[in-house]
């Protein structure tokens, strides 16, 4: 039986007590291993290694050294790029055409993408002139902030844990991961790479949990943390907000969203279905960027619902490794649960099931699994729990509108603010709305586009802060002046 083991200051330990869970594949509940849930001891550990290492040959290496030795952690991921494949096939169920083309490569990548903003970020300086005509210089010096605790969600499970560990390593900082309870695997074999590459011990520590009073929670509140990045849902944001608060951390929260897509008459429509499809589908619709909210101008509606549910009724279902198959379970029993009683509620509150709406018939190898129906509702009303609430499945309502004021207005009628999509070939137009919408990201005629030099975050109740590119540098380090009287 596989066991997933905390990776403390470069070993892979067991928890003191033997307190473990299951991991279960979502495609057919069988049982994949047990994993080792960490308690204060084991959390505490961590800490402590990640707080030494600050000081140890780590914090001697410099920036090139440092970026060469990311640079071959990202390498030995491709290299190893099978097992960190089936390792992340098997813990979300997701295609491994997908997967091989998203997860994997990016997750990698993360290593790499920071090297180049680090090494040719420019820090502020100023010249100011003083009474007695000397002057003095100002200039801004960056450190590390210390130990960061990264705390990680499973949609995209490695992707998005480099993408926090990517940077904060860059900057010279060590960290402490506490990936999703759901998908242990990638974040557990990360730390072989790490040795294998040389990352001095403490500086990559993982610890397995859950998140209220297990690993997640212990972890934001251990003093020894400097700050914490944080991906999942809005009320889990908040509580480690609380958590933040105690000592003045700082935080990062890369939180839920309920995005809209805006497909005007003017689209090219085989764009705005292709894109609408992926946004609405992809990852089986657990993408935080996802659309589930589509508003489509009233004289091209019935067309594009048509042709969204044509092509959406050709998704294939199945095994992550079977020829053709786009469209995974969702992540496990308890989200498919979560998923389904959406599924009832849009019943209940009036929808028109366009397509799906219910569970599929897998046979009996796959009836386990945490499979849902790709689903199309319309005819619910803006105020319906179901256009209100991130579902975080595959599937999305779409409803009419006339003008675009009242697009705009539709759109930004959540408390989310994370991402919109925007369908229209006329450019003037796509400024225009791009610039109302309450979106930290906003496409024009693409979904999921991402130069991970720019901006990534999220508006109003979709999180606070921005990583990516600079805006990761200002996060993960600390901005020091330093005033020269000349
Ligand atoms: P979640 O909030 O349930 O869990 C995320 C992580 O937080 C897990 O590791 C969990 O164990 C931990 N956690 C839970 N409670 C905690 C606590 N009290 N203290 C410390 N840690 C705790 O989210 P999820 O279900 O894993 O992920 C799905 C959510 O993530 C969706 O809402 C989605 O929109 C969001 N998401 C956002 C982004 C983004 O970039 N904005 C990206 C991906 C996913």
């Amino acid at each position: 039986m596989k066991e997933y083991l905390h990776f403390i200051n470069g070993e892979y330990v067991a928890s003191n007590d033997g307190k473990t869970f299951e991991n279960r594949c979502p495609v057919d509940n069988r049982l994949l291993g047990m994993v080792h849930e960490a308690g204060a001891g084991e959390v505490d550990q961590a800490a402590k290694a990640a707080k030494a290492a600050l000081s140890g040959p780590w914090s001697k290496l410099n920036q090139a050294a440092r970026i060469s030795l990311l640079n071959k952690v990202a390498d030995r991921i491709n290299e190893r790029f099978d097992e960190f494949l089936e390792a992340e096939c098997n813990d979300t169920g997701k295609p491994r055409s997908l997967a091989s083309h998203i997860d994997i490569p990016r997750g990698a990548a993360n290593f790499k993408a920071f090297s180049e903003t680090l090494a040719n970020a420019p820090t502020e300086s100023f010249r100011m002139d003083t009474p007695d005509g000397t002057g003095a210089l100002n200039y801004g010096h960056r450190k590390p902030k210390g130990v960061i605790a990264v705390i990680s969600p499973w949609n995209l499970p490695l992707l998005l844990m480099t993408w926090k560990v990517g940077p904060a390593l860059a900057c010279g900082n060590t960290v402490v991961v506490k990936p999703s309870e759901d998908t242990p695997a990638t974040t557990t074999l990360l730390g072989e790479v790490m040795n294998e590459c040389g990352v001095p011990p403490g500086v990559f520590n993982v610890v397995h949990g859950f998140g209220p009073n297990s690993a997640g929670e212990l972890l934001t509140a251990h003093p020894l943390v400097d700050a914490i990045t944080f991906t999942g849902e809005t009320k889990t944001g908040e509580t480690i907000m609380q958590a933040a608060s105690v000592g003045l951390r700082d935080i990062s929260l890369e939180c839920g969203g309920k995005n809209a897509a805006v497909v005007f008459a003017d689209c090219d429509m085989d764009k705005a279905i292709e894109g609408t499809m992926r946004s609405a589908f992809a990852n089986c619709g657990q993408v935080c960027l996802g659309t589930e909210r589509v508003y489509v101008e009233r004289s091209i509606f019935d067309e594009f619902v048509l042709r969204l549910k044509t092509e959406a009724a050709t998704l294939k279902l199945g095994r992550p490794e079977s020829e053709g198959v786009n469209l995974g379970p969702v992540v496990s029993q308890k989200h498919k649960a979560k998923v389904m009683s959406y599924y009832k509620l849009a019943i209940e509150e009036g929808a028109t099931v366009e397509l799906g709406g219910g569970e599929p018939e897998m046979g009996e190898a796959l009836n386990g699994g945490a499979w849902v129906e790709p689903t199309i509702w319309t005819g619910l009303k803006e105020d319906a729990r179901v256009i209100r609430e991130e579902i975080f499945g595959p599937c999305c309502h779409i409803q009419p509108f006339d003008s675009e004021q009242e697009a705009i207005d539709l759109a930004n009628n959540t408390p989310y603010g994370l991402a919109a999509a925007i369908w229209t070939e006329n450019t003037a137009k796509a400024v225009r709305v791009s610039a109302e919408l309450d979106v930290g990201i906003c496409w024009v005629n693409s979904w999921f586009l991402r130069d991970l030099r720019t901006a990534f975050g999220g508006a109003k109740q979709s999180g606070i802060g921005r990583e990516g590119g600079v805006h990761s540098l200002e996060f993960y380090t600390e901005l020091k002046n330093v005033c020269i009287k000349l």
